[in-house]
């Protein structure tokens, strides 16, 4: 072999074995070592009665899982199958317990609308996950605002685009901290209800859904490979509606602590 192509050779395998250290850097990033212009910070979730916090990996959202928020989306609900959306793990505004956060009111909208949601928090993954397996991969619960540009979101329904700007926009998943499993149980029923300055707006029980936590992974698992870190707001009772600048939120789930945000 000439000293050419010797050369040539090394150089290929060379570049092929950083293409495949870079290939790992894209998984294993925090474990890495190696060095980047930049950090991309994590995002966290509290977890109650612990000093971990909880890493999230996706947001999953389930659509129209009570029959009467179904029906007021214009939807029929015995009818349809389960359906899902991502919000962006950074949409996570942690709220912590006895505090009212301030969220801001964001751009581009004149219809912002809150949604309350029990949120389940896996620390188990996998694919085809079985019903009666499903509650197993359940780490923690906390409940969530699945805050919308509602306006927004209608016309990208009307125009058949995809609902990005309406529902995974910048610090759209306000969260309460995670309650482990240990010291919960599992939601399978109870009151869950928010009010707009002590006014209630929505209430509902969580035996209402018309898919279970259960289902939801089960079903969820079907389309896409679950991991630890994966949460799921499981759906919002009918009677979502708008808030303004000012507005008070305080939402409740019979078994955690209620949740309050200022909207500002
Ligand atoms: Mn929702």
């Amino acid at each position: 072999m000439s000293d050419l192509s010797k050369r040539s050779l090394l150089q290929t395998s060379g570049l092929l074995t950083a293409g495949a250290v870079l290939g790992l850097a894209s998984t294993v990033r925090a474990q890495s070592g190696l060095k980047t212009p930049f950090v991309v910070p994590g995002t966290y979730i509290p977890v109650v009665g612990s000093d971990e916090v909880f890493p999230v990996r996706r947001i999953y959202c389930i659509g129209r899982n009570y029959a009467a928020h179904a029906r007021e989306m214009g939807s029929d609900p015995t009818r349809e199958p389960p359906f899902f959306f991502q919000k962006p793990a950074d949409a996570i505004q942690n709220v912590p317990i006895g505090t009212v956060a301030d969220h801001a009111y964001p751009t581009l909208t004149k219809n912002y609308s809150y949604e309350a949601e029990l949120v389940a928090a896996l620390d188990k993954g996998g694919r085809n996950i079985s019903i009666d397996k499903a509650l197993e991969h359940v780490y923690a619960y906390s409940l969530g605002l699945d805050m919308t540009r509602r306006d927004l979101q209608d016309v990208m329904k009307a125009e058949r685009k995809p609902w990005e700007i309406g529902k995974s926009f910048d610090h759209s998943a306000p969260i309460g901290p995670l309650h482990k499993v240990a010291s919960t149980g599992h939601f399978t029923k109870g009151s869950i209800w928010l009010k707009v300055n002590g006014q209630t707006k929505q209430s509902a029980n969580l035996n209402q859904m018309i898919w279970s936590v259960a289902e939801q992974i089960s079903k969820l698992s079907e389309a896409f490979e679950l991991f630890p870190g994966d949460i799921i707001y499981s759906g919002t009772p009918e009677n979502v509606g708008p808030v303004v600048r000012g507005d008070l939120i305080e939402m409740h789930v019979d078994g955690l602590p209620n949740l309050s945000v200022k909207i500002v």
